[in-house]
């Protein structure tokens, strides 16, 4: 694996505390993003824990509700947050997530993490940076974005392309003039129009036809539905960046969270604690299979 699992691996062993017992948490605020999907803002309740508390952009933590279980979600706030809230943006779809969506602002959550292998920020830098997104694939992508506005001299062209199946859609729609006004190229694109919608209508791999990348210098980094990422992959392929600078976010059914239970396991990897974030020379193998 990459510098980036070996950094994870270091991470999870400066920090066994962190890996059994939740700590616990207070709901500052909840954002509703979408009609099924809001962000949760949490603080830790002891100072010392918040205090400690640091993650990278594509982290994720443990959510725990007493009666309901623990589900992953990934870390969506800025990782340089002076206040270090900790933002969660969460699609209602189950067990733990609908018992969530009935919590408010005062309720308390318990939180493991953060686990798992960052996006390689440090190792993409000095290039062309391609982010492809469809979805809530965008939450652990924007502490990435955060981290490249925080630190924009450090990469060089940075383009977004985010796609939503319709206008209602789209995450964070308020923030993207002012990516745009720090020099990253926000495309955004919709399956289905309404009467709101004036721009694209695509899938977020058609966009590859619009515009030229030099292989040599592009790192693509990827996340949202399966099926999304396997068309972008190819299109990236078809353009020939190699496979180590294209970075796959999986979101595979997980449980444990630390490579116990085998739930997330996909060849010899377990998305938990080799994962979220692949180099894609690693998953190559594991392309074809049924699930991906
Ligand atoms: C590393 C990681 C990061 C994640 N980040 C987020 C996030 O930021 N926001 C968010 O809303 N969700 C995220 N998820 C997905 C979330 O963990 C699952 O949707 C989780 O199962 C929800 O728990 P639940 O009890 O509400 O639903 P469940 O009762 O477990 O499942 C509800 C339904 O969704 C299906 N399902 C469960 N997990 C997945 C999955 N990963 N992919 C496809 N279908 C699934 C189940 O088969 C079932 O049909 C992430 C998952 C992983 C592994």
């Amino acid at each position: 694996m990459t510098t980036t699992a070996i950094h994870s691996a270091a991470h999870r062993a400066a920090h066994p505390e962190r890996l059994l017992e939740p700590d616990w948490a207070e709901i500052t605020a909840i954002t509703p993003e979408t009609e099924d999907i809001s962000t949760f803002w949490l603080r830790f309740d002891g100072a010392a824990v918040q205090e400690r508390y640091r993650y990278q952009p594509g982290q994720f933590n443990m959510l725990y509700l007493p009666g309901y279980g623990e589900a992953a979600i990934s870390i969506s706030s800025d990782p340089h947050n002076p206040q270090r809230l900790v933002g969660h943006t969460i699609r209602f779809v189950g067990n733990v997530t609908r018992a969530i969506s009935r919590l408010k602002a005062g309720d308390r959550l318990g939180m493991r993490g953060p686990f798992g292998v960052p996006w390689p920020m440090h190792a993409i830098e000095g290039k062309d940076v391609v982010i492809a997104s469809g979805g809530i694939g965008l939450a652990p992508l924007r502490p990435a974005i955060y981290h490249i506005l925080h630190n924009r001299e450090r990469y060089s062209k940075v383009i977004l392309v985010y796609g939503a199946r319709t206008p209602r859609d789209l995450l964070y729609s308020n923030e993207y003039d002012s990516w745009r006004k720090a020099d990253i190229d926000v495309q955004i694109t919709v399956d289905r129009a309404d009467e709101t919608w004036s721009g694209r209508v695509g899938v977020v791999p058609m966009w590859f036809y619009h515009f030229r990348v030099d292989p040599r210098k592009t790192a693509l980094l990827t996340c949202g539905p399966e099926i999304m990422i396997r068309f972008v992959v190819f299109e990236a392929l078809a353009r020939r960046i190699p496979t180590d600078q294209i970075y796959v976010s999986l979101e595979r059914n997980m449980k444990c969270g630390q490579g116990a239970c085998g739930h997330c396991q996909l060849g010899p990897y377990f998305i938990c604690k080799d994962g979220p974030v692949f180099p894609f020379s690693a998953l190559e193998r594991y392309f074809n299979v049924e699930e991906f």
